[in-house]
């Protein structure tokens, strides 16, 4: 269960999401973390059902805060800000809301184009 994370390993919190502060990644298969769970907690009633209907919150590819450009302030604490405005949190560097968002609309139109493509190939009889 990769859920199960020891609270003594070193993470980092950035704009209320939770990634492995080695690597960076909220899904770390170096680490066996798996933070996803815990970051959907935060951003889950604030995505409409019908976006989710062909996206899996738990299953999302996983984010990468330094890829994000997160700097730590201090090597021993778990704060993070981003290397464009030098700020703590940022709302826009760090916008793990939007981001989700953007990743279920894109399952979304996915999963219309095949089904698109699926009523074509059944009218073709294929
Ligand atoms: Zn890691
Ligand atoms: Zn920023």
């Amino acid at each position: 269960m990769p859920n199960v994370n020891p609270p003594y390993e070193p993470m980092v919190v950035v704009n209320d999401f939770v990634f492995c502060a080695k690597h960076g990644d909220e899904y770390c298969l170096a680490c066996y973390y798996d933070h996803r769970f815990t970051n959907n907690v935060q951003i889950e009633d604030k995505i409409d059902d019908n976006l989710k209907e062909n996206y899996s919150m738990d299953e999302r590819p996983s984010f990468n805060v330094y890829s994000h450009g997160a700097i730590r302030i201090d090597p021993a604490g778990e704060s993070c800000k981003c290397r464009e405005h030098d700020k703590i949190d940022c709302e826009s560097c760090f916008n793990w809301l939007a981001l989700v968002k953007g990743q279920a609309t894109q399952a979304q139109r996915d999963a219309a184009w095949l089904e698109s493509k699926q009523k074509w190939y059944d009218k073709m009889g294929q």
